[in-house]
């Protein structure tokens, strides 16, 4: 029996130090690189839909007619996961079995952004200008969500593709602004915290810091903004983009910055589609910190791609260790995922 070749690629366990929790890489159980073979996907959808509930000029599900917008627009989704008007729950029955159980209104507001009147185009193929009016709006948005009394929160997402369950393909992202923490920016919080006080220094920096001297895992730079895949990526093409000056939120960055972060979202999706030759699907999540009032001046914002794609075709399922476990075991490793991003021409 040849019992060097079990060992051979890379095996190894890494610490994700925001989630204080250990990823698992077993590169040698996946190790044949995949060819090319994946057809182009022919575009048929036009610019319009009559039948889609995002395009100019639609009927919507709650009666409501979409104006014959041009450019980004933003509305109160018609099928609300939390809402101003979600039902209250009465003090008797708040809590039960002394605490144990408790439940509360599922307050909050929740948004659909149509990022363009387009139906048939995706953020990667929109240019730099029109991706950082996205972003404008969006900071607007959390200027809203910070002034609103009942606001504690916002998560931002993009589910982009069938594979991720989104069968509209209108360009479009999510808001969910809601009355509570959302898991990942509080245990982001809780390791930042930690941190601090055993290093004296900022998580997000240090992190940051390590990905621009390894280079390795670096897609992309400008003055402003980075892109990489982090050396703890759960997902084969897991990228985060940072703005390099530390913001709390959308808030305070500044037109430049935000110009920045477009152009950082716009390489990196561009990359994906060129990999994979096609549209590429993700689930991105943009991790700002609560908007509460309180002091959250040492979180660093922050953009996380976690595409369910381990190449063209194949799946990567959340099975036994993740959703049995709630602990990630990846087949591929991060410094071959960013190599092929990198050597990705767009
Ligand atoms: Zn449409």
């Amino acid at each position: 029996m040849d019992t060097t070749k079990a060992h051979t690629g890379k095996w190894e366990k890494r610490w994700h130090p925001l989630r204080r929790e250990w990823v698992v890489y077993s590169a040698h159980r996946n190790n044949r690189p995949w060819n090319f073979e994946v057809k182009t996907i022919h575009k048929e959808a036009s610019s319009y839909d009559p039948g889609c509930y995002l395009c100019p000029g639609n009927l919507r599900v709650s009666g409501a007619v979409n104006p014959d917008y041009q450019d980004v627009f933003i509305f109160d989704n018609d099928h609300p996961v939390v809402g101003l008007d979600a039902p209250a729950i009465a003090e008797e029955i708040s809590s039960a079995h002394e605490g144990l159980y408790k439940r509360a209104s599922a307050t909050g507001i929740s948004r659909v952004v149509c990022y363009d009147p387009r139906h048939d185009v995706s953020l990667s193929e929109l240019d730099v200008p029109r991706i950082a009016r996205i972003f404008r709006a969006l900071r607007e948005e959390m200027v809203f969500f910070r002034n609103h009394p009942k606001i504690k929160s916002v998560l931002i997402f993009e589910n982009k593709g069938e594979i991720v369950g989104v069968s509209n393909p209108h360009p479009h992202c999510q808001i969910y602004a809601t009355d509570f923490h959302f898991n990942m920016v509080r245990r982001e919080m809780e390791a930042m915290h930690v941190h601090k006080q055993q290093k004296e220094s900022n998580i997000f920096s240090d992190i940051i810091q390590a990905e621009l001297k390894d280079r390795k895992r670096i897609i992309w730079e400008s003055e402003t903004a980075v892109v990489f895949i982090p050396f703890f990526a759960r997902f084969a093409y897991e990228a985060w983009i940072f703005p390099k000056k530390r913001h709390a939120t959308l808030i305070t960055m500044t037109d430049e910055e935000i110009n920045g972060l477009a152009e950082a979202f716009r390489v990196l999706t561009r990359k994906y589609d060129g990999l994979f030759r096609s549209s590429f699907p993700y689930i991105m999540a943009m991790a700002q910190a609560p908007v509460d009032g309180g002091y959250y001046e040492d979180y660093h914002m922050h953009l996380v791609f976690s595409p369910p794609l381990r190449q063209p075709g194949l799946q990567k399922f959340l099975a036994g260790p993740e959703t049995g476990a709630d602990t990630f075991m990846a087949d591929t490793i991060p410094e071959d995922k960013a190599l092929e991003l990198q050597n990705m021409d767009i």
